[in-house]
C-alpha cells in the first residue's frame, strides 16, 4: 500500500477575474486541487484555458480574485510581504519561458545569483562552488560557465534556467511550458534532466504544458479546459490530443 503522501499544494474553488477594458476576462473559474510532494505534475490544456494563470497563483505572483492557495498547509492571501518574499527564495523555484536570464551576467554568476538574494544561505563560498558546479555538470554546460546568455542556443539557456530554478533546492519547481521553445531533442533532454531532479532530490515540479511527452510522464495529470476542470488524475496519464 502506498505511504500516506504529504500535501504541499492545494487551491480551494479559486477564481482569477483580470479587468480587461470595459469587461472582464475570467481565466480561472471555481477550481480545486491538491498536490502531493515529490509528485511531477503536469497542469494541460489549450492555450487561454487558465494554465498560466494557476501557476502565478501558487508562484504568489499573482493573487486570486476569490478562493484559496495553500502552500504547505498556509493560505498565501495571509502571508505578510516578507513572508511572501522568503516563501518565493526558499520554497519556491520558477522556470520561465523566456528563461529570464540576467545579460551581463555569465552562466555561473546566473545560477549563483538567487544564493546570494538570501542572506539565509549559509554556505561558505567553497561550499557555494561545489553546489553550483554540481548543477552545471548534471546540466552539462561545464565548458560554458564563463559565457554570456547570449552567446548560449535557446536549449542551453533553457538548462541554465532549470540549474538557477533549483540552486536554492527549492521543495516545489513551477515551470511555464518549459519545453515550448525547444525543437524535440532539445525538449527530451531537459524533460530527462527534472525528472532527474524529481527522483534524486525529490523536488515537486509543477509544468504548465501543452507536450504530450510531459504529460506522459507526470504523476498527476490536471486538463483544464476554459478555466475549469475538465480531468484531475494521479498516477494514471492523460491524453491531450
Ligand atoms: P494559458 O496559460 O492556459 O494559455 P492563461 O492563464 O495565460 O492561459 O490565460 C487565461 C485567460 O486569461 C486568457 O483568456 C488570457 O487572455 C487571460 N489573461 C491572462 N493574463 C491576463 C492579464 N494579465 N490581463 C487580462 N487577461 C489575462
Amino acid at each position: 500500500m502506498e505511504q500516506e503522501k504529504e500535501t504541499i499544494v492545494s487551491l480551494e474553488d479559486v477564481y482569477k477575474v483580470y479587468p480587461l477594458g470595459k469587461t472582464e476576462v475570467h481565466a480561472v473559474k471555481g477550481v480545486s486541487f491538491d498536490i502531493v510532494k515529490g509528485d511531477f505534475i503536469s497542469i494541460a490544456g489549450p492555450s487561454g484555458s487558465g494554465k498560466s494563470t494557476i501557476l502565478n497563483m501558487i508562484g504568489c505572483i499573482d493573487t486570486p480574485t476569490q478562493g484559496t492557495v495553500k502552500i504547505n498547509g498556509k493560505a498565501t492571501s495571509g502571508l505578510k510581504d516578507n513572508e511572501i518574499t522568503l516563501l518565493r527564495h526558499q520554497t519556491l523555484g520558477f522556470i520561465f519561458q523566456s528563461f529570464n536570464l540576467i545579460p551581463v551576467l555569465n552562466i555561473y554568476e546566473n545560477i549563483e545569483f538567487p544564493l546570494l538574494l538570501d542572506k539565509s544561505f549559509k554556505q561558505t563560498k567553497a561550499e557555494r562552488k561545489e553546489w553550483i558546479d554540481y548543477l552545471i555538470a548534471t546540466v552539462g554546460l561545464d565548458d560554458w560557465k564563463t559565457h554570456r546568455p547570449n552567446e548560449l542556443s535557446g536549449g542551453q539557456r533553457q538548462r541554465v534556467a532549470i540549474a538557477r530554478a533549483l540552486v536554492t533546492k527549492p521543495l516545489i519547481v513551477l515551470a511555464d511550458e518549459p519545453t515550448a521553445n525547444l525543437d524535440s531533442v532539445n525538449g527530451e533532454a531537459i524533460i530527462d534532466l527534472m525528472k532527474k531532479m524529481n527522483k534524486d532530490v525529490g523536488t515537486t515540479f509543477i509544468f504548465s504544458t501543452h507536450d504530450q511527452t510531459i504529460v506522459d510522464i507526470a504523476d498527476h495529470v490536471i486538463i483544464l479546459k476554459d478555466g475549469k476542470i475538465v480531468s484531475d488524475e494521479r498516477n494514471k496519464s492523460g491524453s491531450i490530443r
